[in-house]
């Protein structure tokens, strides 16, 4: 059988082009339509490739190097990204992260949102305390900031990388991306965008000109809360071949199963989203009039600081909300555990609602507040969901009446 790394389907032609992202989401990275052929690429389990001699370039002959049951899902999300290539796809969101960084030269200086995911700061932390390169914490929302900081200035050389996350992890905070990008490349940083919250259903950010985004595949593109994935596209030949490189060097790579399972949750993500965007708006909305909530973020809200930004940067407003109950962490903790069909846990982007308190991790920034609840809304009924968050914050405020019953 070939071991062609080639894209299975061509989702970068002119008809793909002229696709919609819920369409491709469907229909790229499909098998060749011929007779008799399956409508889903096979999971190929093999670690090695019949190979002898020169390896002509694009052959298989190594599964770390490169296999088949990749590719399928880096040309669909390739293609929902906009991307000149194929997405590459990595062994965890935190992977892709590392790969992206490692495009920052030895004494470089990343400038980076003070409320990335945590452990994004953490890595890039990391890399500093190593000596390899310095780090800029910035609020990304105060774009004059984040420009003066990539330049540099008074003795300071201007930055290798401006990282974006918007909406932010777990606070919410919206950057003017379009902006930013042009800035930074004025500056001559080069700017990578995690897009794991808005998904590129929500802003493609490579066609605004930013040089490598990445994904926490793990969470919406897979959806089902069953994979830890990454990925990493970038529009330039160069880089990617790095981004590439640093892979199969680092072996940071996924599982063919693994990759199988995401692009088949990627087939549902617009339908996912979709419903996942309007529960989340409407939870907000609810919860911006909850008496024992003090305060919502979610881009949706139209006195959100974000709003303006976010309708007009992005489609849709995503599906995290931020919420601070009455009554401290305390409160905050005592939701969590009151929930039934929220579930207390980590992650985000999966079909099901699932909420927790951020600070509980002695690894996020003080700046994020104690009490602050970073909520995932999923798929479920909405008024399923709210009855049982409403409830478990009426409880939390000691609103409800103490029950009857004696035993
Ligand atoms: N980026 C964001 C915004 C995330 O929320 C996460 C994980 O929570 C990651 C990256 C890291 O992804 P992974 O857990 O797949 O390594």
């Amino acid at each position: 059988m070939s071991a062609t790394p080639e894209p299975a389907s061509p989702a970068h032609d002119q008809h793909a082009a002229a696709l919609s992202p819920a369409t491709l989401a469907v229909a790229a990275g499909r098998p060749p339509r011929v007779q008799g052929g399956p409508v889903n690429p096979p999971v190929v389990l093999s670690s090695t490739y019949v190979s002898q001699g020169e390896v002509p370039a694009g052959e298989h002959f190594y599964a770390r190097a490169g296999t088949e049951t990749w590719h399928p899902f880096e040309e669909a999300l390739g293609a929902l990204e906009r991307s000149a290539h194929p997405a590459l796809v990595f062994g965890s969101g935190m992977a892709a992260i590392a790969a992206a960084m490692s495009l920052v030269p030895a004494g470089g200086r990343i400038v980076l949102p003070r409320h990335a995911y945590n452990v994004a700061t953490s890595y890039a932390q990391d890399l500093g305390r190593r000596s390899q390169v310095a780090l800029t914490l910035v609020d990304v929302a105060d774009t004059d900031a984040v420009l003066a900081a990539v330049r540099g200035g008074q003795g300071q050389a201007p930055a290798s990388m401006l990282w974006i996350e918007s909406p932010t992890n777990p606070m919410l905070e919206v950057a003017d991306v379009p902006a930013l990008i042009r800035g930074a490349h004025e500056a001559g940083a080069l700017v990578a965008v995690d897009n794991t919250f808005a998904t590129p259903l929500g802003q493609r950010p490579l066609t605004w000109g930013a040089d490598v985004v990445v994904h926490s595949v793990t969470k919406y593109l897979s959806g089902h809360s069953d994979v830890v994935l990454g990925a990493a596209l970038a529009d330039d030949p160069a880089l990617h071949a790095l981004l590439r490189g640093y892979r199969t060097l680092h072996g940071a790579i996924a599982g063919p199963s693994e990759v199988w399972l995401a692009l088949r949750g990627l087939r549902t993500l617009a339908l996912r989203v979709e419903r996942s965007q309007a529960n989340a708006c409407e939870l907000a909305r609810r919860l911006a009039e909850h008496p024992a909530v003090v305060a919502v973020r979610h881009p949706s809200l139209p006195d959100d600081v974000g709003h303006e930004r976010a309708a007009a940067q992005m489609d849709g407003f995503g599906s995290i909300v931020g919420i601070r109950p009455a009554g401290g962490a305390a409160a905050a903790d005592a939701v969590v555990a009151a929930v039934r069909l929220w579930v207390p846990a980590t992650s985000l982007g999966g079909v099901e609602s699932s909420l927790e308190r951020r600070r509980r991790f002695p690894g996020e920034p003080v700046t994020v507040p104690e009490d602050l609840l970073r909520l995932s809304v999923g798929i479920e009924d909405v008024e399923d969901l709210w009855a049982d968050l409403s409830g478990a914050l009426d409880d939390a405020a000691g609103m409800t009446a103490p029950s009857a019953a004696t035993s």
